[in-house]
């Protein structure tokens, strides 16, 4: 560990921080050791070149007699802003502190944290987002268990393939991903998964009966619906590894959810990706979720980014939301309230988790109290509503009254720190009231104290004072000190003045840091207690942080369809018709000048072949389409003027030419994996966006792959909106029904000014060209180059044409020719000319 120099032995306090950091290597072999060493926390050997390197930290060295070693170190006050960046970074982190003050020997050191970044609990180390842990083993297919400890949020789901898997684990985000060693023992599976997820290669138990062992401990038997090894064993290992970071407190968790992905609209990692929905492709890049995030608290910010992970296939569900949003888009009043109430509201489901691990400091029992007091009048906002906001009403007013007990027991603005004094409030306990009314009675005698020697002594400047060394101590300056009376006892000589102590004041003194002591103890005590009790409602307080949640999602919704004048879509069967169609993000920053665009899919029509030039804006319309139907299917408006739509079973994307550099496979390959499981999986109820597929290959490659995948997609019947700038598609609308070619509408300005003008208007037809030497022009291209681009493509097209009619005549089938069919064709090919 302490690649040192020299051949003493260790000094001590490296011996101890060695011993240390190999106990934490055997739970969490990565981690960084964060040694306190007075005002700083130390790193040494191998450690501190990487934390130095992780945190850009000045690297020095720990020299003592015959040995010397890297150190590196952060001030104790700056140890919360560098643990977040190691946790960002990915690294797990211990913190040792130093349990005593520095006397002569060695200080007695504890490990007090163990911090992962997917088992945070700390506010000041979680975003606003879900924190998921993920845990992944292996079978009859995959299992996966995720955790949010900060929630108590548990889920578990069975796989087939991997690539579901990845989709699954792609959306949640996982923070940290634990591996069975089935899986992290095979060196292509680990790259894989390596290249893709934060994998931590900790040692979590992946072993059955640990497992199961491990599901009784936390909720009191192996759930049913866990009916395989491999999801005993992911969710075994998962709860495993959270205890331990938790260090044994692992009480907010209390039941597995056991989902199933197919229950869900299929949206392929590439889709979400694709669609901007979390995150942007640019780095100043809005995203879908910063438009809809109208939400006013974070557990409403979560429960949304649940919902557009994971859009609903059932109409029910669908039109029960849409009922709920419609409901609150009509009753302004009921809305502003509701959202103005919302605002005052604290993190419910993270305060509930704190309870339930019986951890919550007093402020966060506090917000508690805060956030609870506002229940009821949400209870009252919502009475007599129907659907899903009644079974809101119904959930925020079965919780007890919790409120009421923290009040009585605490004053509304506790001290920071458990322990500080002042948490408990007056008239609550009786023996904590006499402590406080003893010390207090002491603390009047000594503020009486200067008035009383001033008249008993005579000496007028007499003053009392304190101070870390005596204490409090009664000083003379001298001219008086003739006048002292002979209970003083002198304890300090000044230059002009002299202090006394007597031995009463003492007394006092000692017995105020008494009773105080004692207060403070009792108040921990009572503290506790009131704890304890709320942790009996954990249950009924993440319900109500539920319902919470709900309540701002579907207001959020409401307000953004308000505010941006969004539609209700109808659901329809098959069909899918938009009128006046808008990209919710692309609208905004085009600030009033986005043009709006219809769309139609359904039958004898369910293949729309999209040409035009670049920049037309053809992304930019498949994208509409594609968000419209995913808010339809989160229950939400849709921004366009009138929009019909069916469930859709998945939304298949395949857009723009992205690397994955760090996977390691090229721009093509990417493309085409991404291609091949679009192929495999859509179905006529999918909805398929392609944009430009091919464009990585050479040009007669990738035009005949984009053939053969268009046909291919056009017999599954899949709704399908396909890009592209291969002209010669625009030739299948005469031999596929249901195909229909559209184009963005371009065109040159007056005839050799080389300008273009886009118009963003989708209209029927297929383009006339593709303006690529245009573009190039816009794009700054020199003039010489494009003018030489011109001629040659002109010269390129002839070839093309010529090509084309050596072909022809090649297939002519001469000896079934009639005189006359041979004129016609002759005819044609010299109107082509
Ligand atoms: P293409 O895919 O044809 O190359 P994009 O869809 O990427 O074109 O659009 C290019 C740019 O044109 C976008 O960045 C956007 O700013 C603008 N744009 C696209 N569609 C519209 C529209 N309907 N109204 C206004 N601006 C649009």
């Amino acid at each position: 560990v302490l690649k040192g120099t020299g051949s003493g032995s260790l000094p001590p306090m490296l011996d101890q921080y060695v011993r240390m950091r190999d106990e934490v290597a055997q739970q969490l072999p990565h981690a960084i050791l964060l040694f306190q060493v007075g005002d700083f926390y130390e790193t040494f050997g191998e450690d501190a070149e990487r934390t130095a390197r992780l945190l850009s930290l000045a690297l020095t060295h720990k020299t003592s007699k015959d040995f010397s070693t890297p150190m590196a170190g952060i001030p104790v006050r700056a140890l919360d802003q560098n643990v977040e960046k190691l946790l960002a970074a990915g690294v797990c982190v211990a913190v040792a502190d130093q349990m005593e003050e520095a006397g002569t020997g060695l200080v007695d050191r504890k490990v007090t944290q163990l911090l992962t970044p997917g088992t945070v609990t700390e506010e000041r180390h979680l975003g606003a987002d879900e924190n998921y842990l993920a845990a992944v083993a292996t079978g009859d297919g995959y299992a996966l268990a995720l955790l949010d400890v900060s929630t108590g949020d548990f889920r578990a789901a069975a796989f087939h393939t991997r690539v579901a898997l990845y989709d699954e684990l792609g959306r949640h985000r996982a923070r940290e991903v634990l591996l069975a060693p089935e899986l992290a023992g095979n060196p292509a599976l680990l790259s894989d998964f390596q290249g893709r997820f934060p994998v931590m290669l900790s040692p979590a138990n992946f072993a059955e009966d640990a497992s199961r062992a491990e599901l009784h401990r936390t909720l009191g038997e192996v759930p049913g619906s866990l009916n395989s090894a491999a999801l005993v064993r992911a969710c075994g290992a998962i709860l495993g590894y959270a205890r331990m970071a938790q260090q044994g407190q692992l009480a907010m968790v209390r039941r597995v959810v056991r989902f199933e992905p197919g229950a869900h609209m299929r949206l392929p990692e590439a889709a979400v990706r694709a669609l901007e929905l979390f995150q942007a492709q640019s780095p100043q890049g809005v995203t879908l979720m910063d438009v809809l995030c109208q939400t006013r608290t974070a557990g409403g910010r979560r429960r949304l980014r649940a919902w557009l992970r994971a859009p609903l296939l059932d109409e029910l569900s669908i039109q029960a939301r849409l009922d709920s949003v419609q409901a609150l888009t009509r009753a302004p009043d009921l809305r502003g309230s509701v959202r103005s109430l919302l605002y005052r509201a604290h993190d419910l489901e993270r305060l509930a988790a704190r309870v339930a691990t019986r951890r919550a400091s007093p402020r966060e029992v506090a917000s508690l109290a805060r956030t609870l007091d506002l229940l009821p009048d949400a209870v009252t906002l919502l009475a007599g509503q129907d659907g899903l906001l009644a079974g809101v009403h119904t959930r925020l007013s079965s919780l007890p009254d919790v409120v009421t007990r923290i009040r009585a027991a605490m004053v509304d603005d506790p001290p920071l720190r458990l322990g500080d004094g002042g948490l408990i409030r007056d008239g609550f306990h009786a023996e904590l009231d006499e402590l406080r009314a003893g010390a207090l009675a002491h603390r009047e005698w000594l503020a009486q104290l200067e008035i009383t020697e001033r008249e008993r002594t005579g000496i007028s400047s007499l003053k009392v004072g304190f101070n870390n060394v005596f204490g409090y101590y009664l000083e003379v300056t001298g001219p008086h000190l003739s006048k002292v009376p002979p209970d003083y006892r002198q304890v300090a000589t000044l230059k002009d003045r002299a202090r006394f102590t007597r031995p009463d004041l003492r007394e006092r003194e000692r017995e105020i840091a008494r009773l105080e002591a004692a207060a403070s103890r009792l108040e921990i005590e009572v503290f506790t207690e009131l704890r304890d009790a709320l942790s009996a409602h954990a249950e009924a307080l993440s319900e109500a942080a539920g319902a919470l949640a709900e309540l701002d999602v579907l207001s959020a919704l409401a307000e953004l369809a308000v505010e941006s004048g969004w539609t209700r879509p109808r659901t329809t069967d098959g069909e899918t018709r938009l009128v006046q169609a808008r990209h919710p993000v692309v609208e905004r920053s085009a600030g009033g000048r986005f043009v709006p665009n219809d769309a139609q899919l359904g039958t004898g029509r369910h293949t729309l072949l999209l040409t035009g030039p670049n920049m037309a804006g053809k992304s930019t319309y498949l994208r509409t389409v594609a968000l419209c139907a995913l808010l339809h299917q989160i229950g939400s408006f849709v921004p366009a003027d009138r929009a019909e739509l069916p469930v859709y079973d998945a939304i298949h994307t395949r857009i723009g030419a992205s690397d994955d550099l760090a996977g390691g496979r090229s721009t093509f390959m990417v493309e085409m994996s991404e291609l091949a499981a679009i192929l495999h999986g859509a179905t006529h109820r999918s909805l398929v966006i392609l944009d430009e597929v091919g464009r990585g290959t050479s040009t007669l490659d990738g035009l005949a792959i984009a053939h053969a995948a268009l046909e291919h997609l056009h017999a599954t019947r899949a709704h399908t909106l396909f890009a592209t700038h291969y002209f010669e598609l625009t030739r299948l609308e005469a031999d596929f029904p249901g195909l229909v070619n559209l184009h963005v509408a371009a065109e040159e300005d007056a005839a050799g000014s080389g300008g273009l003008t886009f118009y963003h208007q989708v209209v029927p037809g297929a383009a006339r060209q593709s303006y690529g030497v245009e573009v190039a022009r816009l794009a700054g291209l020199p003039a010489p180059v494009t003018h030489r681009a011109a001629q040659l493509l002109t010269s390129l097209n002839a070839q093309g044409d010529d090509r084309r009619l050596i072909r022809e005549l090649a297939a002519l089938d001469l000896s079934r020719l009639t005189p006359m069919q041979a004129l016609e064709v002759l005819h044609s090919w010299q109107r082509a000319a």
